[in-house]
């Protein structure tokens, strides 16, 4: 038997970063960056204010108070989006509108609250219009003024290759002007179930037959992942039938399989695997899931096309693929920070590790009283897919602990 980190490193090793693609920027979202962002202009790109109000020059308030109001000259008004013409003259103010550039000759900006037009928010046509505005504090220099540049600087480097692009990433790129952006290409992610009684579902169901839930289950965490799954159906139990499905599978950046991998299996899986690639069947020191195939089948077309032989029942196939199908998709994507976030949290229940593997045990992660407590979700077997479906994380026991006892700390995986 090999260890998860050992499993983890071969598989790792046969998986290579993918090339690169320009995309628009939405579509890239969750794709690595393969450049650096730079900003070629500053952000924001003016002097602008930060506030409704007045435009002033900032000497011009000085000593204003409520009890002694400075009064100056209203000479235009500027809402965002425009230019004021021409340059603020001493004593005049300028009603602006949040955003709009500032007006030559002003540095600093009244709101409307610091004047004796508290409720001023109309502007344009439902303006009163005024020709005096009393000041009713004074305003230092740049007081509520959005400097060039404070945001981002011409020429800085904004976001780096390699990075990830989130929600905010993507917001940024589109403050920069970019429509498109250069990063790493997707994986195609083929996906086989394999097994005689395996249905697809809204099938109808025969006896001896089961639903194929594992297509379906990596699929979504391939999509979850970032990549692209690709349903290859049901392979049936004979030669022809898988060679031919493994084959189809090639086009693809990745092929995962699930079930006919254990040892002993009377599958067909392990020979047409072992003759259409190179092909390691491993067991894998980790409860659920133990039985792990992997390596590499050769396209048509020279590229070396990386393989994940899950286990088949539901549990083991997803947590064997959290483990080890979710890096290699990250790799594949550039992506870094596969690892998911951990929290020690105290076990409600006892959970036992009856042989030395490493036991990830389904479990719901509730935070009472300032900690995380780890409660299971139910019955553990590997072919119990709702302990999967309840659980938000994974409690690590590992291999050289033979029991947790309620009240002791565990590890947890945070799966969301
Ligand atoms: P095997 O690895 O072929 O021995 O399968 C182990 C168990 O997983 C068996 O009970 C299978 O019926 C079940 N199994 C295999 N493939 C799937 C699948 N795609 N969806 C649900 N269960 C499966
Ligand atoms: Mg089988």
């Amino acid at each position: 038997m090999i260890s998860v980190e050992e499993a983890l490193e071969r598989i790792l090793s046969y998986v290579e970063r993918l090339d690169a693609e320009e995309r628009p920027a939405l579509d890239a979202l969750g794709q690595a960056l393969a450049e650096d962002v730079r900003a070629d202009f500053d952000i924001p790109p003016y002097d602008n204010t930060a506030m409704d109000g007045y435009a002033v020059r900032a000497e011009d308030t000085r000593g204003a108070s409520p009890a002694h109001p400075v009064t100056l000259r209203v000479v235009g008004e500027l809402a965002a989006g425009y230019l004021f013409e021409g340059e603020l003259p001493p004593g005049g103010a300028i009603r602006i509108m949040t955003g709009a550039p500032m007006p030559r000759g002003a540095d600093a900006v009244v709101p409307f609250e610091e004047t004796d037009e508290p409720e001023g928010h109309a502007f344009g046509k439902f303006a009163k219009a005024r020709e005096v505005v009393g000041i009713l504090k004074e305003a230092k220099p740049g007081a509520n003024v959005r400097r060039a540049g404070e945001d981002v600087a011409r020429g800085q480097v904004i976001l780096q290759a390699g990075q990830t692009l989130h929600a905010a990433q993507v917001g940024v790129l589109a403050s920069l002007g970019r429509a498109t952006v250069r990063v790493v290409r997707r994986p195609v992610v083929a996906i086989l179930s394999t097994g005689d009684e395996i249905v697809e579902p809204g099938r109808p169901l025969r006896p001896g037959q089961i639903y194929d839930a594992n297509a379906y289950s990596i699929a979504a965490m391939t999509i979850e992942c970032g990549a692209i799954p690709r349903l290859l159906g049901i392979a049936r139990d004979t030669v022809d039938d898988l060679t031919a499905k493994v084959r189809e599978g090639l086009t693809a950046d990745m092929l995962v399989t699930s079930a006919g991998v254990s040892r002993g299996d009377y599958d067909v899986v392990k020979d047409v695997l072992a003759r259409e690639g190179e092909v390691d069947f491993w067991t894998v020191r980790m409860k659920p899931g133990k039985p792990l195939a992997f390596g590499a089948f050769r396209a048509p077309d020279g590229r070396r096309v990386p393989h994940i032989g899950l286990p088949g029942n539901p549990v083991s196939s997803m947590v064997s693929f959290e483990l080890f199908g979710r890096p290699a998709i990250f790799k594949m994507m550039g992506r870094t920070g596969w690892e998911r976030p951990r929290v020690r949290a105290i076990a409600e229940e006892r959970i036992v590790n009856t042989d030395g593997r490493r036991v990830f045990a389904r479990v719901i992660v509730t935070r009472k009283d300032g900690r995380f407590h780890a409660a299971l979700t139910g019955p553990q077997g590997s072919g119990i897919l709702t302990s999967m479906a309840f659980a938000n994380g994974l409690a690590v026991v590992p291999e050289d602990v033979p029991e947790v006892r309620p009240g002791d700390e565990v590890d947890v995986i945070l799966l969301e």
